[in-house]
């Protein structure tokens, strides 16, 4: 047999490397910020187009690189950083790697310009696909400037494969803001489609922080700071009370690089453990520097991961220097002698009660609870709206599932495991002395239980409550029928810039659910009226929320904007599993739900409604 075996040429060898090192146009920022930070950069400019498709172009006033530089920076394994193996673990650089700037330019449009500061003339490169279409001296200022056009224009499938441009700019902002957040002393200016979005002088860490993460943290961080012969920890961690339903305002570098490490991610949610409920997580920006060799960075190619040779030993490390810093600010219950003397009542957050932190949140909030709503407040699921002529429609939609229903009995239905467990529930007292056919009642807080024709009607409530929001809001937005009620005193709320940039790109969505927010200043909004089914207290908490179910739904599905929204704020807003039901609510939950259009599943696809019909219940007893 004659010999098969060929080197791959360079070109698909770079596009082969593209495939794990560029994955979006997110992965092209992180590198190219990378390269500028490596390259000394004092002031780096970052610009974007169509969430990165057309351009994203990064400009710093670095250190530049000479002609031949610059045509060898495009060569795989081409790099300033790195020169024998035993350099791999003493890097003091961001990158090391040399594949970066060959994968970017196998697989869009390149056009480099840099110029080392001590010389007169610069260097233009312009390549396509791997292909060197043109190098030629050019007048430029000191420093780099890299245009990335086109990104897969030769790779149809991966640019199909990307995603809408709210979820491509939203993984640009979260690499921009790792970056951006350990270099302070760096200033950055980002432009979105030729408009201004962050403009970031060179500062301290902590007013970074606050202008990227917002003005919320401006009294929530607390500095940390631990140095032993080998590990040097400093940064910021969040007081209880800043914790939030989602990790996104944790980060941890180490070496200045941006890591995930769920397994330190834990040592600290261990520290903070008895002092935020459940499904809440503390916010930090903890900086660990170690000596190179006792890392391992070269992991993955992005980078992101790291193995240091004693987790254990960090991961104990760091829950005591947190637990310490968290003692010594007064935050925490516990109180020993070694940090009392540092006990200071001044540092205690306001209606700070021990081992009980009050937060401003109340997971079993009862929408339904006010006992005197205001005649112009309809409280959430009551079927007495304002909105008459949006549930005329659904009375008569009510009507006809109703009866649905009661016709239903050869209807087969998947419900072992739920007979089972109205099994137990019957072998509890029911709440009313005797169930007669009328009888609707809650079981565990959690299911509405009610007698049909034909057998038992089982409701999970906050699925079906999600239906009934769903379909409310979806109309709301695509009607713009919301009444918004004007607040006496308008909030104002604070957001972290990607977080910014989501409220203004759903901010006509928010107005038409009834949210009248204003934007003012760098990241502030202020709220001036909320939809009228709200109350004013949980406005914060309902827009975070909201956010929070956008963002993930843009990542996990596909789905329609206005439908996105309406999901995430029915998500929100929903009744919980947990909250006690009076006989009116378990009624207007049950008309509603059956007024829907679709009342099988909640818009999240879980089932809203079991039914065990007479002969499964009959069959049980045999
Ligand atoms: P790495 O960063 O791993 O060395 P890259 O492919 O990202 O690999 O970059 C290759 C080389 O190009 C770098 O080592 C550096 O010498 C040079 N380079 C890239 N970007 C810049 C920049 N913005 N300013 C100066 N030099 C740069
Ligand atoms: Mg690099």
């Amino acid at each position: 047999m004659s010999d098969i075996i060929q080197l791959l040429p360079d070109h698909v060898a770079n596009q082969i490397a593209a495939g794990e090192v560029v994955q979006r146009p997110a992965s092209v920022v992180k590198e190219m910020l990378e390269n500028s930070i490596d390259a000394g950069a004092s002031l780096v400019e970052l610009l974007i187009k169509d969430a990165g498709r057309t351009l994203v172009q990064v400009i710093d006033n670095g250190a530049g690189m000479s002609a031949t530089d610059a045509r060898m920076s495009f060569e795989r394994h081409a790099t300033s950083k790195l020169r024998k193996a035993e350099d791999l673990f003493a890097l003091s650089t961001m990158g090391f790697r040399g594949e970066a700037l060959a994968s970017i330019a196998a697989v869009a449009h390149i056009e480099l310009k840099t110029k080392p500061h001590d010389a007169e003339l610069g260097t233009q490169i312009i390549i396509e696909g791997s292909d060197i279409k043109d190098q030629s001296p050019c007048a430029c200022e000191p420093g780099t400037s890299l245009a990335v056009k086109n990104l897969f224009f030769n790779i149809p499938a991966r640019r199909n494969f990307l995603k809408s441009d709210n979820v491509e700019l939203n993984h640009i902002m979260d690499e921009f803001n790792r970056i951006a957040l350990i270099h302070p002393e760096v200033a950055f200016h980002v432009y979105n489609n030729g408009k201004q979005t962050i403009s970031l002088p060179s500062t301290n860490l902590k007013l970074r922080i606050i202008s990227l993460m917002g003005n919320s943290f401006q009294s929530k961080l607390v500095p940390i700071e631990q140095n032993t012969q080998n590990i040097h920890i400093s940064g910021f961690i969040a007081t209880p009370d800043a914790a939030r339903r989602t990790r996104g305002d944790q980060f941890f570098f180490v070496n200045k690089r941006f890591i995930k490490h769920p397994y330190l991610h834990h040592a600290i949610d261990k520290a903070y453990s008895e002092l935020i409920p459940q499904g809440y997580f503390p916010g930090y920006f903890i900086s660990i520097d170690v000596d190179p060799q006792t890392i391992d960075v070269n992991i993955h190619p992005t980078k992101t991961e790291i193995k240091f040779t004693d987790d254990k030993l960090m991961y104990g490390f760091l829950t005591a220097c947190v637990k310490r810093t968290l003692g010594i600010n007064s935050l925490t219950p516990t109180l020993d002698f070694n940090t009392e003397q540092y006990f200071n009542v001044d540092n205690m957050p306001k209606d700070y009660i021990p081992k009980e932190p009050t937060l401003n949140l109340n997971p079993s909030y009862n929408p339904f609870s006010n006992p005197n709503p205001p005649s112009n407040r309809k409280a959430v699921g009551s079927s007495y709206s304002p909105q008459t002529a949006f549930n005329s429609e659904r009375e008569e939609n009510n009507a006809q599932n109703w009866n649905k229903l009661y016709e239903f009995p050869e209807q087969n239905i998947d419900q072992i495991s739920t007979v089972t467990s109205i099994q137990s529930s019957l072998d509890l007292a029911p709440i009313d002395d005797e169930m007669h056919d009328s009888a609707i009642f809650q079981f565990n807080r959690k299911y509405i239980v009610s007698k049909i024709k034909s057998g038992i009607l089982l409701i999970d409530q906050q699925a079906a409550h999600e239906r009934i929001l769903f379909e409310k809001y979806l109309q709301r937005i695509q009607n713009s029928r919301a009444v918004i009620q004007q607040t006496l005193f308008p909030q104002s709320i604070n957001y972290s810039a990607s977080e910014a940039e989501l409220i203004r790109e759903i901010s006509k969505e928010l107005f038409q659910l009834g949210f009248d927010i204003q934007e003012f200043g760098q990241n502030s909004f202020i709220v001036n009226g909320t939809p009228s089914d709200i109350e004013d207290g949980d406005v914060k908490q309902i827009i975070d929320g909201i956010l929070e179910n956008f963002k993930n739904n843009l990542i996990s599905h596909r789905l329609d904007k206005e439908v996105n929204i309406a999901l995430s704020m029915a998500k929100c807003a929903s009744i919980k599993h947990g909250t006690l039901l009076s006989q009116i609510e378990m009624h207007n939950i049950i008309d509603e739900l059956f007024a829907c259009e679709v009342n099988e599943v909640s818009p999240s696809g879980r089932k809203t409604t079991v039914t065990i019909i007479d002969n499964q219940l009959n069959n049980l007893f045999n």
